[in-house]
């Protein structure tokens, strides 16, 4: 899995395709994760204690990590590819262009 907490995504297929989000949780262990405003589910809440309250809300569901593609800093769907900086730190960054994601 190479997206993180915070990547810009495209979603590629599905309901909810060609939408952008940046990703609020990965799923390592399911191959999925969950994107901001993607794959959005009505869910029927019950009012507990904590709340107070109940009704419908809108819940993000995970999608498959395989069906979005990264955005680069410069705003093109791109691949992520992995560099090693001088200092032996591992980066990773734009398959097209070599920007640092
Ligand atoms: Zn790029």
């Amino acid at each position: 899995m190479k997206l993180v907490k915070g990547d810009r995504v495209r979603v590629l297929s599905g309901k909810d395709r060609g939408k952008q989000g940046s990703v609020t949780r990965v799923l390592p262990g399911e191959g999925k994760v969950i994107v901001d405003g993607v794959n959005v589910a009505k869910k029927h809440q019950k009012p507990t204690r904590a709340t107070m309250q109940g009704g419908i809300i809108d819940k993000d569901m995970p999608i498959p990590a395989s069906n979005v593609a990264v955005l680069c800093p410069k705003g093109h769907p791109t691949r992520v590819g992995f560099e090693f900086a001088s200092d032996g730190t591992k980066r990773r960054v734009c398959k097209k262009c070599g920007a640092e994601l």
